[in-house]
């Protein structure tokens, strides 16, 4: 997993903005994680407070919203959610591509 990577690009996304906020105490940052990322809820929330220490952000309660994955339909082009392991249209019952969505990690929201 690269969570600590994409983690660190975060907090220096989230430090950016509270800057421009003009905020030196944050207290709340809600992200967005997509689930085709399969990142660890946990590793995410370790990694966080690891990178947040001695920043604006280190007292922030971080929420996380994971965003299910979604597939597109090669035939008749529906956007569908997937279900577990099936990843296959509901009408036409042929397999879907994966879509950018459930691949999402960004701020969706902060709190200063
Ligand atoms: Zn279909």
């Amino acid at each position: 997993m690269h969570e600590s990577h994409q983690v660190q690009r975060l907090i220096q996304e989230a430090r950016q903005m509270a800057a421009e906020r003009k905020a030196s105490k944050v207290k709340k940052v809600t992200i967005v994680v997509g689930e085709l990322l399969g990142f660890d809820e946990m590793s995410v929330r370790l990694h966080w407070e690891e990178f947040a220490i001695g920043t604006p952000l280190a007292d922030a309660e971080l929420e996380i919203r994971f965003v299910p994955a979604r597939l597109r339909c090669p035939k008749c082009s529906a956007l569908f959610p997937k279900k577990g392991s099936d990843l296959s249209c509901p009408t036409c019952k042929i397999m879907g591509s994966p879509t950018d969505t459930g691949r999402e990690f960004l701020i969706e929201d902060m709190a200063v």
